[in-house]
């Protein structure tokens, strides 16, 4: 056997024993095999190197869909699918803040009429929160929970809980992926649940980065934009016209359009009806603004009562058809008087303004639009007036 430390020292071994061939072959295979182990060495630092590279890129989207729900859970279904190369990926998550249980969002189960959901405390909850690594759902264990074995009949066959803990070190559940066996049917390794466990992590910290933006851009009570989120689309709305209307061919995308709204007597309404009706109140006003407009057009909840609508691209003509609609669309719901069933009916008053031709800059088309609505209240209610 040769005892030697270091290249090096089998290389003068090798010039000095020149005449010994059997110590000459002893060395030389004694080369070969730590050229085998560095070979080895290298192997796994290029592989370590791809994984860490993959994990970077992988956190750089992350980010980069963390602002958008559907489209974070998408990038996690295909990136997952191809990189372990299963044929399907399903993920379970809370939907909100206050919609605590994880939902089967996007897909479907075969045969599954049921939305499949787990709930943080149930007893499924609470043993997803302390599984420290992922889980096959073969596992003894998993037979227990009806959920699971759903999941399992329709091909999920290893679990990653998606785990957060807090500044007080709760755990809280924010979701869970399943991943169906490889299309290969290879186990997975060491080195892949690793990469599994890190990725769970990341996405946990990713959906609940999501949530905090969606909280603070989204009014909890009417599900419309919050008055931050106006401020800031419609400066920018602004500025994309003054940079680029003005080169527009097409007369329509040199405009945008801004309709402020108030609901009719509303502290009346609440006085006379509760105040929780008056939240009800608010809150199907609300859906009616969002499911009259198109998707480019934002609705924005600007205080109490008050509404804000951006119309890009939306001369004044078009917009004080659309605002009259809308005041239409208001005017037909009916309302159920929470004392007696009697009808109750609500009406807002509309006024608006378009830039460049009412306005030079967000303050005054806010302002003019404002001025606007107070002329609709002044002169009666329940009409729309233009600056
Ligand atoms: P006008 O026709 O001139 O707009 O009269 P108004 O009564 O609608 O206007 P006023 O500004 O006097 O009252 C607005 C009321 O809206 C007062 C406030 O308590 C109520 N309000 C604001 N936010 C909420 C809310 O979130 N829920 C309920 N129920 N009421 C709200
Ligand atoms: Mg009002
Ligand atoms: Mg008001």
């Amino acid at each position: 056997m040769v005892s030697l430390n270091s290249f090096d020292e089998a290389i003068n071994e090798i010039y000095q024993s020149f005449d010994d061939l059997e110590k000459s072959e002893r060395l030389v295979s004694f080369l070969r095999q730590q050229q085998e182990i560095s070979r080895d060495a290298i192997r796994e630092l290029k592989k370590q190197k791809h994984d860490l590279a993959t994990i970077f890129e992988i956190t750089n989207q992350l980010n980069a869909k963390s602002l958008d729900l559907s489209q974070l859970e998408s990038f996690i279904r295909k990136m997952v699918m191809g990189q372990f190369l299963v044929s399907n990926v399903w993920i379970l998550r809370q939907e909100s803040f206050d919609k605590v249980e994880l939902t089967l969002c996007a897909q479907r189960i075969k045969s599954q009429s049921e939305t499949l959901s787990v709930h943080p405390d149930s007893e499924l909850g609470k043993w997803l929160s302390v599984q420290q690594d992922p889980f096959w759902l073969h596992q003894p264990e998993c037979a227990s929970f009806e959920v699971l074995t759903h999941l399992r009949k329709a091909g999920a066959f290893l679990g990653l809980p998606l785990k957060k803990t807090d500044k007080n070190s709760n755990i809280e559940l924010k979701g869970l992926i399943l991943l169906s066996e490889k299309l290969t049917k290879q186990a997975f390794s060491e080195e892949e649940l690793h990469f599994l466990k890190i990725l769970a992590q990341m996405t946990a910290i990713s959906l609940h980065n999501c949530q905090l933006y969606h909280c603070s851009i989204i009014d909890g009570l009417t599900r419309v934009y919050t008055r931050g989120y106006f401020d800031v689309h419609l400066a920018q709305e602004i500025n994309r016209l003054r940079r680029y209307g003005s080169a527009s061919v097409q007369a329509n995308l040199r405009y945008v359009s801004l309709v402020m709204l108030d609901i009719d007597h509303f502290k009346c309404l609440n006085d006379t009806y509760g105040h929780p009706f008056g939240d009800v109140v608010l809150q199907n006003f609300a859906k009616v603004l969002r499911g009259s407009i198109r998707t480019v057009d934002c609705v924005s909840r600007y205080g109490g009562e008050e509404f804000a609508i951006i119309f890009p691209e939306t001369n004044k003509t078009n917009t004080i058809f659309l605002a009259d609609r809308l005041r239409e669309a208001v005017e037909k719901q009916i309302f159920s008087d929470p004392r007696n069933g009697g009808q109750v009916k609500v009406t807002a008053s509309f006024g608006l303004a378009t830039y460049p031709d009412d306005a030079e800059d967000v303050r005054s088309l806010i302002r003019q639009a404002d001025q606007a609505l107070y002329r609709a209240k002044e002169s009666g209610r329940n009409r729309v007036m233009t600056a």
